[in-house]
């Protein structure tokens, strides 16, 4: 029994070593049915260090079920090569295509490391934290979708060549992030290297194939090959502000009348070069503003980074945006974008 240290007391979240019948070919809506809730498999392999997947902290982003539905059902019967934790998060919100429900925390703020405190979803978390970290995990990858339009991408918080190295089996694009507190990349980055990765939109388009390779390599892998190539083969970024409506103003995509009129291919400006003057959409009152807050590596706030002239919002400053969205909810759950800018592996900001 790998859960012996946890032996007496009933765990806040199912724990299984075999995969339910039905499991891998059962679609993210589906798993109320198989699973009681939040589940971790621990399941054996021939290296007892385990591979860490998390998947489904946001309920309506399924492209890490899919990618590790496809890895194990080619396994077959075969015995894995690397043993693997595997965390199904949220269940009830898949079961409704949510990211997460009205009475839901986000379950990726409630890792070690969130301000939330006294909150089952927290303990959930800090227990599975405490689970793992017996085990010595090699790596760990928490994989989620977007909704807008943005290429494939790992975000990691530590710009150790281990946490570059792992992110780079996925994507050239590499975004280093210090906010927000609580998820579980953060979290994981203090027992071994740790990558979000974000396969861009659920469905079709998704890049669950790169999500795919990505776990494969890591089951096989023996160690991580610290070699990161010509630097030239990876775009490093960091988000340095994050913007967001404010609260209360209404929003859309569509030209719709509403407080905030965005243009409806705003989400094509992801990992772009973006220049002073472009048009991001318009404002019906002069007096709203876009909130700007500071995203990392900054101590103060981040400045102005839109003009308001006859009621259009045009960039500032050069920037390079990530996760502009063109779904209303997802942006009063989240934030309309990030802006980032290019780094350096010593983290030092380049220009734009
Ligand atoms: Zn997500």
């Amino acid at each position: 029994m790998t859960n012996c240290l946890h032996h007496g007391v009933k765990p806040p979240c199912a724990v299984l070593h075999h995969l339910p019948e039905g499991f891998l070919d059962c679609p993210a809506d589906q798993l109320m049915q198989l699973l009681p809730g939040p589940t971790l498999f621990d399941l054996p392999g021939r290296d007892p260090r385990p591979l860490f997947i998390s998947t489904l902290l946001h309920g309506n982003e399924d492209s890490g079920l899919n990618a590790i539905q496809t890895v194990l059902r080619k396994l077959g019967s075969s015995e894995l090569n690397r043993s693997l934790l595997l965390f199904i998060g949220n269940v009830r919100a898949a079961s409704q295509q949510c990211r997460t429900l009205p009475d839901q925390l986000d379950y990726n703020r409630i890792w070690p490391g969130t301000k939330i405190i006294d909150h089952p979803l927290v303990a959930m978390a800090r227990w599975i934290f405490d689970y793992a970290s017996h085990l010595r995990p090699i790596a760990s990858i928490d994989i989620h979708n977007n909704t807008g339009f943005n290429p494939p991408y790992g975000c990691v918080p530590k710009l150790e060549p281990h946490f570059i190295a792992l992110a780079r089996m996925f994507s050239s694009y590499i975004v280093h992030f210090e906010r927000p507190l609580g998820t579980h990349t953060a979290a994981f980055s203090s027992l071994c290297p740790a990558v979000t990765v974000e396969c861009g939109k659920a469905g079709k388009e998704s890049a669950t194939q790169q999500a795919i390779r990505l776990i494969q390599s890591c089951l096989d892998l023996k160690a991580f090959d610290c070699q990161l190539g010509a630097p030239e083969k990876i775009e490093l970024l960091r988000t340095y502000a994050i913007v967001k409506p404010p609260p209360g103003t209404s929003i859309s995509f569509d030209g719709q009348g509403a407080d905030f009129i965005f243009r409806k291919d705003i989400d094509r400006l992801n990992f772009k070069e973006i220049q002073p003057g472009e048009v991001f959409g318009f404002v019906q009152d002069q007096f709203y503003k876009l909130e700007i807050f500071a995203g990392d590596g900054l101590d103060s706030p981040p400045g102005e980074y839109f003009d308001y002239i006859n009621g259009e919002i045009r960039l500032k400053k050069a920037a390079i945006p990530a996760m502009l969205t063109c779904d209303p909810q997802a942006v009063e759950l989240d934030c309309l974008c990030y802006l980032m800018h290019r780094i350096n592996l010593d983290g030092v900001r380049l220009s734009s």
